[in-house]
């Protein structure tokens, strides 16, 4: 029987490690497929248009919102981010399972249009450690830093949203976890009541001899 993929957000404050984790889950893991979302936001050093994201202008983004492009979108720290519809559709239906590295904003609106997506929140051990690596990355001003941290504090209130808190200390467990849920998510039996319903009716066919 065909399978369709399972949705699933990762979120987590900025600098937690969501970028690290999912490049190495791809590398590791060939079901995977990560969206890629449309920002307004600058490209970093060594960002390239198209695989990082798709870097737009205002104007631009304001466009993929009026002619619905985005299945969701958010304002964060002051520019847009958004998940463009059509490439998640295309790899659901392929049976990839489709990663969403998104914002709390964005993780509750695809919660609502699709219900049985999967949210996982990612953390450092603790917000020292959170710190240390934002400044560690050195891809942002001091600035930018403080205006991260300080929009942790508004994501940590969010955090009952998710359905898993995952601790990425060691990177290797942290990757494995997530695979590992994902995989778990596809034996849910709200996701097998077709091949439940017919089972059901093979069984049946016992009954009649
Ligand atoms: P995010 O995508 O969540 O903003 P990144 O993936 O860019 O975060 O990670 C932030 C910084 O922390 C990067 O410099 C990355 O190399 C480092 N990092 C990520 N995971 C770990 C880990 N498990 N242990 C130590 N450093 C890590
Ligand atoms: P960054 O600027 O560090 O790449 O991303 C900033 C924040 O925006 C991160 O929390 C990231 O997960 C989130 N983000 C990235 N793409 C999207 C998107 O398409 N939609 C939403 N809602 N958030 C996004």
């Amino acid at each position: 029987m065909e399978k369709k993929g399972i949705l699933v957000v990762v979120s987590g404050f900025s600098g937690s490690g969501k970028g690290t984790i999912m490049k190495e889950l791809l590398s590791r893991y060939d079901n995977y497929a990560l969206s890629v979302s449309a920002t307004t936001r600058n490209p970093r050093e060594g960002e390239q248009d198209g695989r990082e994201y798709f870097f737009k202008t205002r104007e631009e983004f304001e466009e993929m919102i009026a002619s619905d492009a985005l299945i969701e979108y958010a304002c964060y720290v002051e520019n847009y981010y958004g998940t463009p519809r059509a490439y998640v559709e295309e790899q659901l239906a392929l049976g990839k399972d489709v990663i969403l590295e998104i914002e709390i904003q964005g993780a509750l609106q695809i919660r609502k249009r699709f219900p049985d997506t999967l949210l996982l929140f990612i953390s450092p051990p603790d917000a020292r450690t959170l710190e240390k690596r934002l400044v560690g990355r050195g891809t942002e001003s001091m600035d930018v830093i403080e205006n991260r941290l300080s929009r942790a504090v508004e994501e940590a209130e969010g955090i009952e949203s998710y359905d898993y808190f995952i601790i990425n200390d060691d990177l290797n467990t942290c990757v494995e976890q997530v695979h590992r849920l994902i995989q778990g998510e596809h034996s849910r039996v709200s996701r097998s009541l077709e091949l439940i319903n017919e089972i059901r009716t093979e069984l049946k066919e016992f009954q009649k001899g």
